[in-house]
């Protein structure tokens, strides 16, 4: 193993300046580097699963981004506290921050990427992409300029040629752009991009872009060191996104003819050249789909999300890579010693529920399912807390196969054992990406999400009718049992103990909205009916947790947590002829299964209050009428004759 300590700049341990699932990958290459490793946190974060895994933890602050993890003299003086030697920026927050790295290297720290002079002088979109015209690499026609008055702009847009692109030079993340289709519009989005981009990047600075109309996003991973050796790691396609944020990256670029190939290699290394560009950084293009030629978008001085896709082809950890030059060694490997191995794909899993219009989810994380056969890089595990701070993007999944059919099948079991309770998450919309005819085929293009769904995306029915089809059947199984059915008519659950069908309605109701199904169980064969009149047999693989009246499960990413109920409730109607309005009666003899309320509990009218057992039937018998339980005269266990009073309420008038 090499030994980072009597490298030029000797590392032994490296401060972590990010947090989620990329803090959690850095901290693993550390590991196996034998470095010891410093997380930082902010109080939003302090049981988060980055700080578990480093061997130390500084606070930094509270949980905003711009006094914690964009706190500059917070982390420093963290570095300085823990005696770390580097300190790795991930992606994001501070790692494309000049100033950043710079006052890194000022505190005699190593800065875990490329020098503060290529930062800045690819910070700006704008100078980046005169810097890369002056290098002869070929930019979209668009406008530069310094005369950043509304007049100036929206002549040059006519120049160009509408539809234009209104870009923040400053911004980042997909964030600050505008499409503009004609003259009309362009004023006023000038005037928003302006104060958008002010707000959001500290500068209103804007470019104008032709706005390619059917563009494929693709980029080349580069890594350089002080030796003058640079490297490119071939390409990666990013052309499924969604508001001009990546969703699905893959290497290599599928349907890429090789002359257009050696063209994204040749200009990201003239340009990595030009700058003297070392460490990881990513040249970004964009190409219409029946082109071949690529136009430079900008650099990423930083490493990018999608690299583990890149890591999967090439057989390199990335990071190692990053730590090796950034400690003055030489690059491990020559350009021609770099293979390409197979295909691989990369799907963002966020907190977000696509079917709510991407709306952010929060909470805790009350189980997680990681799925064999493909890598998952997390920031998140059972216990852990989704808030509002931060990203969305929460794990990543990353599939490899010898080809890219095998590479699309292999990410979709992967996201079929993938799955999160207790936080909405956006697997079964990705899920639902990696079947459709284009996700396949690979002819892709920016357009592919809003055109396949153009009217927002739902779980696809017959895989939330197959779902709810375990759910119910699971609740049901679960459900205390007798035997033998006098009461067939009346009975909302019968078992069976001698190959009859036992038949259970139940009501279930989730996210996706409220059906009645009937669970039909046989021995070795359980199906559920719709009342649409459909038929589904229950036993796939599904993963279910199952109480007293809420089921939740998982199967193939898509994930319902429901209220569970017995759909006929024989008792309700013995209970409301009774005379007796403050009293609930056993209306049967039987045996009390369970209780749902404590005395003292204010209820509903129609709340459940007592489970029985009685004649092989499972009963609910709810509130007669609101109130409060005054009394229990039963408990759990206990047989109770018919007509014995099981709970008295009080009225709360009565109070
Ligand atoms: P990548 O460029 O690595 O493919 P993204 O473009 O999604 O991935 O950006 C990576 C992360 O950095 C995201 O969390 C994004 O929100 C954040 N990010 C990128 N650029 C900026 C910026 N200029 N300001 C703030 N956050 C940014
Ligand atoms: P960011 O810094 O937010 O990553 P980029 O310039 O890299 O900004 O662009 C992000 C995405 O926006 C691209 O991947 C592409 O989908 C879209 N985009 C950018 N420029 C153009 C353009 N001129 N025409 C069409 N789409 C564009
Ligand atoms: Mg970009």
């Amino acid at each position: 193993m090499i030994d980072l300590a009597i490298a030029p700049r000797p590392i032994r341990s490296v401060l972590v300046a990010n947090r989620g699932e990329i803090a959690c990958r850095v901290i693993r290459t550390c590991k196996r580097l034998g470095l010891a490793t410093i997380a930082v946190y902010s109080d939003a974060d302090a049981d988060a699963l980055h700080v578990r895994d480093a061997d130390a933890a500084i606070r930094i602050g509270p949980p905003a981004a711009a006094q914690s993890y964009l706190n500059v003299s917070a982390i420093l003086d963290a570095a300085r506290r823990s005696g770390a030697d580097a300190i790795h920026p991930g992606y994001g927050f501070l790692s494309e921050n000049a100033e950043f790295a710079k006052a890194c290297r000022d505190a005699g720290l190593v800065f875990i990427g490329p020098s503060p002079e290529a930062i800045a002088a690819m910070g700006s979109k704008i100078e980046a992409k005169k810097l890369a015209e002056a290098a002869g690499v070929a930019t979209v026609p668009g406008y530069l300029g310094d005369d950043q008055s509304l007049g100036r702009l929206v002549r040059e847009a006519e120049n160009i040629g509408y539809p234009v692109l209104i870009k923040a030079s400053a911004g980042g993340g997909g964030r600050g752009m505008r499409r503009v289709a004609e003259a009309a519009d362009m004023a006023s989005a000038l005037q928003s991009a302006k104060a958008e981009a002010r707000a959001a990047f500290g500068s209103d600075a804007v470019l104008l872009e032709k706005l390619v109309a059917n563009p494929r996003h693709l980029e080349v991973q580069l890594v350089g060191d002080e030796q003058g050796n640079l490297v490119h790691l071939f390409e990666r396609d990013c052309s499924i996104q969604r508001n001009n944020q990546k969703v699905f990256e893959e290497a290599p670029a599928p349907h890429l003819p090789q002359h257009v190939r050696e063209k994204l290699y040749e200009r990201a290394l003239r340009l990595g050249r030009t700058i003297g560009y070392t460490c990881a950084g990513t040249v970004e293009f964009i190409m219409d789909a029946g082109g071949d030629e690529p136009y430079f978008l900008e650099m990423n001085t930083r490493l990018q999300v999608e690299h583990p896709v890149t890591e999967a082809i090439t057989g390199i950890d990335l990071v190692e890579w990053q730590i090796r030059v950034a400690a003055g060694l030489p690059l491990p490997a020559r350009q021609e010693e770099i293979r390409l191995k197979g295909h691989a794909i990369e799907a963002r899993i966020a907190a977000e529920r696509p079917d709510r219009d991407y709306q952010p989810s929060t909470g805790t994380v009350s189980a997680m399912y990681v799925p064999r056969g493909a890598r998952l890089d997390t920031g998140i595990a059972e216990g852990s807390e989704v808030g509002l701070h931060y990203d969305s993007m929460v794990a990543k999944l990353i599939a490899h196969g010898p080809d890219r059919d095998v590479a699309v099948a292999n990410l979709t079991a992967a996201l079929d054992e993938f799955a999160v309770l207790g936080v909405g998450t956006n697997a079964a919309f990705l899920r639902d990406c990696t079947t459709r005819e284009a996700f396949i085929s690979g002819e892709l293009t920016t357009g592919f999400l809003a055109r396949e769904f153009a009217e927002g995306w739902t779980p696809p029915a017959a895989s939330l009718k197959q779902l709810r089809a375990e759910a119910a059947a699971a609740w049901a199984t679960a459900q205390p049992t007798i035997v033998d059915d006098p009461w067939e008519r009346r009975s909302a659950f019968r078992v069976t103990s001698s190959g009859r069908p036992a038949k259970v309605e139940v009501l279930l109701s989730d996210d996706f909205g409220e059906v009645a199904v009937t669970v039909l169980k046989r021995p070795g064969d359980t199906r559920v009916a719709f009342d649409d009149g459909t038929t589904v047999v229950a036993g796939q693989p599904a993963l279910i947790r199952v109480a007293p009246s809420e089921v939740e499960a998982a199967l193939a990413a898509l994930v319902i947590k429901a209220r569970a109920s017995l759909a006929i409730d024989a008792t309700t109607d013995v209970a409301s002829e009774g005379a007796d309005e403050n009293r609930l009666s056993a209306p049967l003899p039987g045996v009390v299964t369970q209780l749902f309320a404590v005395p003292g509990a204010v209820v509903e009218k129609g709340e459940s209050l007592v489970q029985m057992e009685a004649m092989k039937l499972i009963h609910t018998l709810t509130a007669p009428r609101a109130g409060r339980i005054a009394r229990f005269y039963c408990a759990v266990g206990e047989t109770v004759a018919a007509g014995a009073p099981l709970v008295d309420i009080d009225s709360l008038e009565e109070e």
